[in-house]
């Protein structure tokens, strides 16, 4: 599909392949791992909008996903002012518990790539009590030297599905290097969601979430970590509003 880097936040939602619903979401997954034809697909959120707009590679990257889909509200509301369209947003910590239950289900293969030592091996203890069953061919963290530890894995035990948790841009990169050379397995990002997952990060409360403002939540309970995302989530909302009223 071609897509000009200098064209509108509507424009590139007009051409992504956004799944509207969670159910959408899962029975695509489904799919995608009874076909094993490998691929990835992306959690959207403003940040990866607005370096899509900028940038023609990750404009690329995400017009070749499977799909994509409104990790946050912030994708949720462009496309109700842009688009008139309601999305569900589906978080990307839910959606790996979501997904790890369906691969114990259809019993398939997943691994985990990402996080720190100490929390990818808590997290793999979460996933294991919660999914007994679910066959996990490796669980490694994300600052590994040896680059070609993980590939060595990959080979000896394919798994259908990988969770790669390094946060963006890295975890893109890494998983459109590994796409060609792993052509069977599906690949993710879900960026911080092992630290979630370990419980050395808490999520925002229930009704938080239900509002619509994790977001604001991880900014002020994460400032160190977080504030360098202040300043692109308002550019991306100050677009969004330009983008309504130029209609
Ligand atoms: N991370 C990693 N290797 C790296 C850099 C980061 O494994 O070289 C991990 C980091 O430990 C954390 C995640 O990547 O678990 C990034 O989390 P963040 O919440 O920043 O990701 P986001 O979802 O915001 O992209």
């Amino acid at each position: 599909m071609n897509y000009r880097s200098t064209d509108s936040i509507r424009a590139l939602l007009k051409v992504l392949p956004l799944a509207i619903t969670h159910a959408e979401i899962m029975a695509r997954v489904q799919v995608l791992l009874a076909q094993g034809s490998g691929g990835y697909y992306i959690a959207l959120n403003p940040e990866k909008i607005m370096h899509a707009i900028a940038s023609q590679d990750v404009c690329q990257l995400l017009l070749q996903a499977h799909f994509v889909y409104a990790d946050g509200i912030g994708v949720a509301i462009a496309s109700k002012l842009l688009q008139q369209k309601n999305i569900e947003r589906v978080t990307g910590a839910d959606l790996l518990l979501d997904v790890a239950a369906l691969c114990e289900k259809e019993k398939k293969t997943i691994a985990l790539y990402g996080a720190s030592k100490d929390n990818i091996a808590k997290a793999l203890q979460a996933l294991q009590v919660a999914y007994p069953k679910l066959n996990i061919a490796f669980a490694v963290d994300g600052y590994q030297n040896d680059s070609g530890y993980i590939t060595q894995l990959m080979q000896s035990t394919p798994p259908d599905l990988v969770f790669v948790g390094l946060g963006s841009p890295k975890q893109e990169q890494w998983i459109i290097e590994q796409v060609n050379r792993f052509p069977q397995t599906l690949f993710t990002g879900v960026g911080g969601s092992f630290d979630v997952l370990s419980g050395a990060v808490t999520r925002a409360p229930q009704w938080i979430r239900r509002i619509g403002m994790e977001w604001l939540y991880r900014i002020v309970s994460q400032p160190l970590q977080r504030y360098k995302r202040i300043k692109p989530l308002m550019l991306y909302g100050v677009r969004v509003l330009k983008e309504r009223w130029k209609r």
